[in-house]
């Protein structure tokens, strides 16, 4: 399950309104991409949806309950951060676990998810080093792991690639989508980057100053852009 319906929700900091009401359909299993220039509210809309931030009106249902003044731990929903986000002192394994260990999960359940997890990510031989031990790669693929424990009806990623070099970005692309694959679970994946979100998206979400300028499917964008933002962000000749 991980079908989450936006209805109307607005958000202000004070008085200025960085996302008119907007509506707002994710199916579940599907990959989602929000992509937009910077400040365009991408973040915003992501943390609306994870409860880090409150709606200034407007409802969010996650599989068809109002979720919308659920705090962050009762949403189902698993943010991954940035691999820098992850503890230096602690073992993969125990940097993994610790999302468990805080909701006192039974140990053997810990370990089947840790075994299963490490096993997703290609992280079996790594559970005992240290994150500075690791690639960045490496280390991206355990805060994707903290996320994959909790069993999440939806993941919500923040530019989780930026951190990356080049090279490196188009590799963890890919293992995201084969994740993706693997799991069948929704995914919203926030990024200002067309390429990412063009090679990765079973639907994209344009935005420009926290309106959404079209849905569709990449092919969709590409070839039938509603506007010249949408054509110019997308890199379609029209
Ligand atoms: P993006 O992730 O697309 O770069 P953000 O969602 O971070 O954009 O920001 C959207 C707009 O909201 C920006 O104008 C930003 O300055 C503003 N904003 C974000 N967070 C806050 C906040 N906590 N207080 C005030 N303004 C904020
Ligand atoms: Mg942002």
């Amino acid at each position: 399950m991980g079908r989450i319906q936006l209805k109307q929700v607005q958000k202000k900091f004070g008085d200025v309104e960085v996302i008119p009401p907007l509506d707002l359909e994710i199916e579940d299993g599907e990959f989602v991409v929000f992509v937009g220039p910077s400040g365009c509210g991408k973040s915003t809309l992501l943390r609306l949806i994870a409860g880090l931030e409150d709606t200034s009106s407007g409802i969010i249902e996650i599989d068809g309950a109002d979720a919308t003044a659920l705090p962050p731990a009762r949403r189902g929903l698993a943010m991954v951060f940035q691999s820098y986000a992850l503890y230096p002192h602690m073992s993969v394994r125990k940097n993994i676990a610790f999302p468990m260990k805080m909701a006192k999960m039974p140990i053997e359940e810990q370990n089947r998810r840790i075994e299963s997890a490490a096993k997703a990510l290609n992280l079996t031989d790594y559970l005992d080093r240290r994150p500075g031990q690791l690639s960045g790669g490496q280390r991206q693929r355990v805060a994707i792991g903290r996320a994959i424990v909790r069993e999440p009806a939806a993941f919500l990623f923040d530019e989780p690639l930026s951190n990356l070099d080049a090279a490196l970005r188009v590799g963890m692309r890919m293992e995201i989508s084969e994740l993706h694959k693997k799991l069948e679970t929704t995914m919203i994946y926030v990024t200002h980057d067309q390429v990412e979100a063009m090679t990765m998206a079973d639907k994209i979400v344009v935005l420009q100053a926290g309106v959404i300028e079209q849905v569709g499917s990449p092919l969709e964008l590409y070839r039938a852009p509603r506007n010249k933002f949408v054509a110019s962000f997308i890199g379609s000749p029209k």
